[in-house]
Parts: structure tokens; sequence; C-alpha cells
């Protein structure tokens, strides 16, 4: 939080810098939207603060301009496809228009499914941004739910809590797709430019590194973006 005190006990040349200082800072940190149907949205808000993100509730269509980056968290994919059916599939078409023009998307769990190109043994919908192929609920639900730890190079040397429920499988990946982490044999974090994907719930452990690890793409892309 910026704590500046109230314009009142400022001088006007020092209320001026700290006007500056507070725009400075907002525009510092990038506004992430969090589709808010459903899931741990709120949780997923409190790690994007931890690691000096702003975040935004994303639940109707209007919420979607304003954001920089968005994140889609875990869930249940027949919710999120009747949001879909509700505005005539233009939640499906608006992340895959903002994924393309190089927004930053993040999708744990349900949100992987929802940045696949396919998803297995199933005609559901998915935007089709990665290049990635998934099977839903893939542990079954004799083990819906666990936490491992997790060999993740990126986020450094010390192993990564990683939470899975009810969750999907990567199971396949383009050659243009970065693998971040692999559970067993299949692929648990990917990473295709732009676009971020984890199989498990990062936003329910203490270990703030993938909120943070999404944050720096955010950064830089904007960055790529202001230099055109
Ligand atoms: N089982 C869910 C689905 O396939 C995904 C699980 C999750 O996001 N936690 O829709």
């Amino acid at each position: 939080m910026l704590s500046i005190p109230p314009l009142s006990q400022l001088t006007k040349a020092g209320a001026a810098d700290a006007q500056i200082q507070s725009n400075d800072a907002l525009r510092q940190a990038p506004l992430i939207g969090v589709l808010a149907l459903q899931g741990d949205f709120a949780e997923h808000e409190e790690a994007l603060e931890r690691v000096g993100g702003r975040a935004k509730q994303v639940r109707h269509l209007r919420d979607f301009d304003a954001i920089e980056a968005l994140i889609i968290p875990g869930g249940e994919t027949t919710t999120i496809n009747k949001f879909d059916q509700a505005h005539d599939g233009k939640v499906f078409s608006i992340i895959g228009e903002l994924g393309r023009s190089g927004m930053a998307i993040y999708g744990t769990c349900m949100g992987s499914i929802i940045l696949a190109s396919h998803i297995q043994s199933s005609n559901q919908k998915c935007t089709g941004l990665m290049d990635i192929t998934v099977r839903r609920n893939a542990y079954g639900p004799q083990r819906a739910s666990f936490e491992t730890a997790l060999d993740i190079k990126e986020l450094g040397e010390q192993p990564y809590p990683a939470i899975f429920i009810r969750a999907p499988q990567i199971v396949d990946a383009g050659s243009g797709v970065q693998i971040l982490a692999r559970i067993n044999d299949t692929i648990a974090m990917a990473r295709q430019g732009n676009l971020l994907v984890t199989t498990f719930h990062p936003e329910i452990t203490e270990d703030s590194r993938v909120h943070q690890y999404f944050l720096a793409m955010v950064r830089s892309q904007a960055m790529r973006k202001a230099a055109g």
C-alpha cells in the first residue's frame, strides 16, 4: 500500500511530487484481472498483492477492458462454459484475442484447459492459444487431491510445494512450448511466450514464486509493448 500524507499536510510542490510518485508507483504495479466466477480467485488476488501486483476481479465482459494481464483460476470447465454460452461465446473469444495480442495470461488447473489447443477425449471448448494437449481429471477421483514437491529450475533450487486438485495433465506440447516442470511423464508447468499454465494451485500455498514469475512476465510484456 502507498502511504502518502493527506494533501492538506503538504506544500503545493510536495503535493505535486507525491502525486507523481503515486502515479509512478501505480504505473509500476500492473493491473491484473482475475476471472472471478468460481474457485480461488481471492487467493490469487492475495498472492498477486503479496508480490507487488494489483488485482481486479473480472466478473463481466466490460471488466476485461481495463486489465493489463489475466489469471484464469481453477474451477470446473463446465461453469466457465455456461458463462461463455450466456454471453454468446464472447468470453472465449475475448480471452483468445487478448492472448493473441500479446497479453500475459496465466491459467491454473482449469485455466490450463481453457488455454489449451486440444482436450483429450472431449469436445469441450478451449481457446486454442497454447500448443498443448490436456487430459481432464487425469488423476481420477481416488487421487483427486495431493501435494508433491516439484523441481522447477526457473523458480530456484528449492522444490515447489505443488497442490493438485482434480487436476488435468498436460500430455503433449508443441516445440514452441517451454516445459518448466514435469510430474511423472506429464507436464505440470509450461510457458509459451506470453502464456503460462500450471496444472497445480500455487495460490493456496505460502510460496509466492509462481506469482512472482508471472508478474515478471507481465512486466516484460509491458516493456515489450512500450518499446513497440
Ligand atoms: N476438474 C476440473 C475440470 O476438468 C479442473 C479442476 C481444477 O481446476 N481444480 O474442469
